[in-house]
């Protein structure tokens, strides 16, 4: 069984300099002082999970890179194991201590703590979030009037235009556009959740929730459920305290868009490989 080391400080993960997890039969001396936080096994592998003190810089080696930008160089195996590594030290960080009696919580299984002193259990929370990808097809008036004089071209096609709602919100760090997204609140379905989030952040209705797929999203302990969804009502009204910009937007007029590592990029790749297909039947 391959032995894996996952060592984080601040976030940051710590990779052999080739872009690997660190392996071997004993973690590298050079990781110490360290807190070792717990192991999980997986697809035949044991993953041992490190919280470093200071990070590990100037060591032969090794390199430290923040978990998000490892996305480009691990595996898909190795990147999600980290990511679940990184929820686990945050877990742990935030459950020293019962909430009930305020005794202090000791690992009972690699995923969950009990309390000393009156039994409590404790397991990581997720906090569960939705993300939709909304179309619609523009009206075919409104694309004539636009294009007017030269309007005779799209008047001979009958094809039409479909668009897709795309949004900045003020907590992105860069300048790309992305989807409407947001915290399932409690008592929710994940569909309820969609439809008020929708109404909040742009004021539109939508219809035909569907559910696309989901991903963990481990910062710091999330897990996002990704949907699509059809306009049906409204003008597009920004909840200002949520998102700066946004619009829709055709598959021939995009503006920047998420990294290949969020499920964002993956909603909207699906929408413009749809495109390439229905171009490819035509
Ligand atoms: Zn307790």
């Amino acid at each position: 069984m391959t032995n894996y080391y996952f060592a984080f400080c601040q976030g940051d993960v710590l990779l052999t300099t080739e872009g690997n997890i660190p392996f071997g039969d004993t973690p590298p001396m050079s990781f110490q002082p360290w807190e070792h936080v717990t192991d999980i096994q997986a697809d035949g592998c044991c993953c041992h999970v490190y919280r470093l003190e200071r990070p590990i810089v100037g060591k032969e080696g090794l390199q430290m890179m923040p978990l998000r930008a490892s996305f480009d160089v691990l595996s898909q195996q190795e990147y999600a194991l980290a990511g679940k590594a990184a929820e686990l030290i945050y877990w742990d960080q935030n459950t020293k201590y019962c909430g009930c009696c305020g005794a202090p919580m000791k690992l009972h299984t690699p995923i969950s703590k009990r309390c000393s002193e009156c039994g409590k259990e404790v397991w990581p929370q997720l906090a569960t979030a939705v993300i939709v990808r909304i179309t619609r097809f523009k009206d075919l008036r409104m694309v004539e009037e636009e294009m007017q004089p030269q309007s005779s071209n799209i008047k001979s096609s009958n094809a039409p235009i479909e668009e897709v709602l795309l949004v900045h919100a003020n907590n992105f760090r860069r300048p790309y556009y992305g989807l409407v997204a947001g915290f399932v609140e409690t008592g929710e379905t994940l569909e309820e959740a969609v439809r008020r989030e929708v109404r909040e952040e742009t004021g539109i209705e939508i219809t035909d929730i569907r559910y696309f797929g989901s991903q963990p999203w481990p910062y710091p302990c999330g897990l996002m459920v990704g949907f699509t969804a059809k306009y049906v009502s409204g003008d597009i009204h920004l909840q200002r305290s949520e998102l700066s910009k946004g619009g829709w937007f055709t598959r021939d007029n995009m503006p920047p868009i998420p990294g290949k590592s969020s499920i964002a990029r993956a909603l909207i790749d699906d929408w413009l490989q749809a495109a390439d297909c229905r171009d490819a039947n035509t």
